[in-house]
């Protein structure tokens, strides 16, 4: 906000950021859950004030609502990929400036695609060749 307001440039988009489809996620690892809806207040009501015309959520259906997040195409550190790597080529790198991360060894990697069919994300992206 504060480059916005100053009129300086906004930094890009970091590369990494990329959000998975709904094919590419595990749904099974997901607990369904009704979404928390907002209240719309008739416009009549809010006419002549400054109220919203959409009620904000109780904190309580926040919190519900933030677990319902699926992290499409983030890696959420559910340590799936590490537990099911055959090679133990996944393990954390607890060393990152920007916090720990899932680390692959290549070395160790033989390429068998069960971390990526296994992460619930959709966030291991691997080709046919890799
Ligand atoms: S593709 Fe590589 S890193 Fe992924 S599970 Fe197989 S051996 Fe482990
Ligand atoms: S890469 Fe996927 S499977 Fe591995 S920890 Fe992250 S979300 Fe879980």
């Amino acid at each position: 906000m504060e480059l916005l307001f100053a009129g300086k440039p906004l930094p890009g988009r970091p590369d990494r950021v990329r959000v998975a489809d709904y094919q590419r996620l595990k749904s099974d690892y997901f607990v369904e859950k009704p979404q928390a809806k907002r209240t719309i207040v008739h416009p009549d009501v809010v006419v002549n004030d400054w109220k919203e015309t959409l009620e904000a959520l109780a904190q309580g259906d926040v919190t519900t609502e933030a677990d319902r997040c699926m992290s499409c195409g983030l890696c959420f550190e559910c340590n799936q990929c590490m537990l099911f790597c055959p090679q133990d080529a996944i393990t954390k790198f607890r060393g990152n400036p920007e916090g720990q991360v899932m680390y692959t060894y290549y070395e160790q990697c033989v390429g068998c695609h069960i971390c990526s069919e296994i992460c619930p994300t959709g966030y291991i992206d691997m080709a046919m060749d890799h």
